[in-house]
């Protein structure tokens, strides 16, 4: 029995989805899939886990898994939902790439697509899942569009078994026809079933014309003429990026401030009355000179692998200086109407996937009194969240997507314009209380331009990871692969062809009939290779590189610069002069240029021939020295949120392996040691040492000292040219051993001044394993 407060019962109550409990349950019920469409905002996301732990579904050891395409959703709805059921994380929990609460006793777990398809790697049949739910499946990302196809197998498979689980499949749109008539996927389609919203109708506005590129100055004219104009009710305004998105609110702040402590204060929902609000705020004439809240101040949120937010908020330098210049802009060319105008207060908030959760959920809160709200969002407002008490949405018609060239496999982000059923999901937006309108920044003739709907991910991108994912899956002929749309010929022979020249598949037959090599070439082997590079969680050929590091022992240097590779763009962008002329950029670029020296010793010899690459260590390995800090990283010219997403990608890397427990039984159970050495794995509910001994740090030097240089200290920080290595020193005391793999057997003469414990301990390291415990370790304890 889930015991809710009154009040969430009393808000669920109002969800669309509420009314079709029954038949979602009756169609799961006898049906081994099912796919549920729903308006955003329906409640799928938030009640369809409920109603299925509700009806026994996670009674015993079975657990329901719901996978997100974005991290932040993943994490959000797990809060959400906790909090409507009234249970703590360790039962609702996520877990996303980097991170995750889950415990031994999570029943409802969310989770992103991409960490569903790794626990597929390691047990094909999801045993301990009862329920899986693919949610935003329109979305049609690769990983959801993968899982899809390998569920329609696992499926049946566990029918077979008699440990049948039901798969679930979400959509916003009611566009599923790739999921349930394609009969290769499944043979019986799924029945839908369908949530009936109550949308009230919108009204669209068209632009009469276009505007070609200053869509921002458009954004905001029309945001500006809403509120000044228009009654009460609040706005979504739809950009592209995260930076764009930073900048918009920080013009809309500056034309109608909102200053907390004047007269208006925050309130709750229930005494919310925004007309009667802003009658009297409008008497009440604020004071000039308030403090202004600092509503810019968000917390570094690394930038995502691509398991989430493949499309939109990617922050990249590029878009950053654009910002910077929209900002000098503003400065100069000041319109009559982005004076500020403190009469008309609005609060103004950024909604994108990267911010931080805590400030994401301002914007389910009603405005404080006597304000308005205006979100200004990415893409994720299109469906994933549900914003309440939108009346007005304005649409620029833009997102931003990445782009890759099949020829030379370049990538790039561009910004285009969106699909028409895009148009139509962020329009709906504004009906989901009220009557609402949509104001479309473009003209009703480039909307027809507009494709009808955006294709899938896959279809769209080199495949080369996912053939390595599948391969190892002992998918053999991905072309058979029941996917819910197929990548083409090409792109999937493009990708066995790198995958065989990296050596991860084997060479097909180079003699033979042409229908069989061309056959063939679709059906490559995995190689033991490509097994070792399928279990790292980064592009093939950066997989390639740390595969082969282990053997060169240079393992923590590949791992270093394959994290820094993929984080990219590690130094500060030299600020743009107001004047830009060709004498300030040569400058600037000069400037650059020294700022990146600094981090390659001399700047001759082996080092500067490393390159950029050896800016790259040398950059990371002197921020890993001092700890990372932002004042480090400012001082030296580095971006601090590149170097926390290198670190923690870095310690990803690192701890490759599962993490591993202490065992109930050792003594050591809880007690736990930094480093520990085990002797023995034993997989029961999860994966035990035993036989544990505690190592400190400080003996490791003694203990192998062919790794002391790793173990110790340096005595003067790095970057430093390391003489016989011809590499720079950049760790930590701790880094190395955060490495799970298995250390060489070692032949040494103990040093003198080993006492028994530590020469005994000096014993058990050789051919044990040495592990520094995760953060996993620490539920054991709770
Ligand atoms: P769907 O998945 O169908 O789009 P959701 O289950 O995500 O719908 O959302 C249902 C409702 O729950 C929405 O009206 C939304 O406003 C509300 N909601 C979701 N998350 C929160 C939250 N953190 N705080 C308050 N309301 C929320
Ligand atoms: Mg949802």
């Amino acid at each position: 029995p889930v015991d809710r407060t009154p009040k969430i019962q009393e808000a669920r109550l109002q969800l669309p989805i509420l009314a079709e409990e029954q038949v979602v349950m009756e169609a799961i019920k006898h049906n081994p899939v099912v796919v549920v469409c729903g308006e955003t905002g329906s409640g799928k996301t938030t009640q369809v886990p409920q109603f299925l732990y509700e009806a026994g579904y996670a009674s015993g050891n079975g657990i329901i898994g719901i996978t997100e395409p974005r991290r932040v959703a993943a994490i959000s709805m797990s809060q959400r939902v906790a909090t409507e059921m009234n249970l703590s994380h360790r039962v609702v929990s996520y877990q996303i790439r980097y991170e995750g609460n889950t415990t031994e006793d999570t029943k409802i777990k969310f989770m992103t697509d991409g960490v569903l398809l790794k626990e597929v790697q390691r047990d094909f049949l999801l045993s301990k899942y009862k329920v899986i739910i693919i949610d935003e499946a329109h979305e049609r990302s690769v990983y959801t569009d993968i899982l899809i196809g390998l569920l329609s197998r696992i499926v049946p498979l566990r029918e077979k078994k008699g440990q049948p689980m039901k798969l679930i499949i979400m959509s916003a749109t009611l566009r599923v026809e790739d999921f349930i008539a394609n009969k290769r996927l499944f043979p019986n389609p799924p029945p839908v079933v369908q949530v009936d919203a109550r949308q009230f109708p919108v009204i669209v506005h068209f632009n009469k014309r276009t505007p070609l590129d200053d869509y921002a100055g458009e954004t905001f004219r029309k945001v500006s003429k809403i509120h000044r104009m228009l009654p009460p009710g609040g706005i979504l305004v739809f950009l592209t990026g995260q930076a764009e998105v930073h900048s918009m609110c920080r013009r809309l702040r500056r034309a109608f401030p909102y200053r907390p402590n004047s007269n208006i204060q925050e309130v709750d929902a229930a005494s919310h009355d925004s007309v009667e609000a802003t009658r009297k705020f409008k008497k009440a004439k604020p004071k000039p000179n308030l403090p202004k809240i600092n509503l810019d101040n968000y917390s570094a949120m690394p930038a995502d692998e691509g398991d989430e937010d493949r499309e939109a908020g990617v922050d990249d330098e590029d878009e950053i200086a654009s910002d910077l210049d929209l900002d000098l802009g503003d400065g100069d060319d000041c319109e009559e109407v982005e004076k500020s105008d403190p009469s008309i207060p609005l609060y103004v908030l950024p909604l994108f996937s990267l911010l931080a959760a805590e400030k994401q959920v301002k914007v389910f809160r009603p405005p404080p009194n006597g304000t308005r709200l205006c979100v200004i969002a990415t893409n994720v407002a299109e469906t994933s969240l549900t914003i309440p008490n939108i009346k007005y949405v304005v649409d620029c018609g833009k997102v931003k997507k990445r782009f890759y060239d099949k020829v030379t496999g370049v990538s790039s982000f561009k910004i285009t314009w969106i699909a028409q059923a895009s148009a139509n999901q962020r329009a709906g937006r504004a009906g989901r209380t009220e009557p609402g309108h949509c104001y479309r920044l473009y003209s009703s003739a480039v909307f027809a331009d507009f494709e009808k709907f955006s294709a899938a991910e896959i279809t769209r991108r080199p495949v080369d990871d996912l053939v390595l994912q599948m391969k190892d899956l002992n998918i053999e002929k991905v072309i058979n692969f029941p996917f819910p749309t197929s990548p083409s010929r090409e792109s999937l022979i493009a990708a066995e062809k790198l995958l065989i020249s990296l050596g991860a598949l084997e060479e097909p037959p180079k003699h033979g009939r042409f229908k069989e090599l061309e056959q063939a070439k679709l059906t490559c082997l995995i190689t033991p290779l490509g097994r070792a590079m399928a279990s790292f969680p980064v592009a093939p050929r950066y997989a390639k590189m740390l595969a082969l590091s282990k053997q060169h022992d240079c393992m923590p240097y590949a791992i270093i610069i394959v994290s820094a590779m993929t984080v990219r763009e590690l130094f500060e962008q030299i600020d743009r002069p107001a004047v830009n002329d060709e004498e300030t950029e040569k400058l600037r670029r000069k400037k650059a240029r020294i700022s990146q020296m600094q981090w390659i010793w001399a700047g001759q010899g082996p080092s500067l021939k490393l390159g950029d690459i050896m800016v790259m260590l040398g950059a990371v390995g002197a921020s890993e020295y001092v700890g990372c800090t932002p004042e480090f990283c400012r001082a030296n010219g580095l971006r601090h949120k590149a170097m926390v997403e290198i670190r923690r990608l870095r310690s990803q890397l690192t701890n490759v392996d599962e993490p591993v427990f202490i065992h109930p039984n050792s003594v050591l159970f809880k007690h736990l040691p930094e480093f520990v050495v085990y002797q023995e794995i034993v997989e029961t509910s999860k994966m035990y040492m035993k036989g544990l001994t505690v190592i400190e740090a400080e003996w490791i030097p003694l203990l192998l000292p062919q790794y002391s240089h790793f173990g110790k200290p340096l005595d003067t920080p790095p970057p430093r040219y390391c003489p016989e290595t011809g590499w720079v020193k950049c760790h930590q005391k701790s880094t190395f051993f955060r490495v799970g793999w298995q250390l060489p057997a070692v032949e040494v003469d103990y040093p003198e001044g080993l006492d028994r414990y530590k020469y005994f301990a000096k014993f058990l390291l050789e051919g044990a394993v040495i592990k520094k415990l995760g953060p996993y370790a620490s539920c054991l304890l709770s």
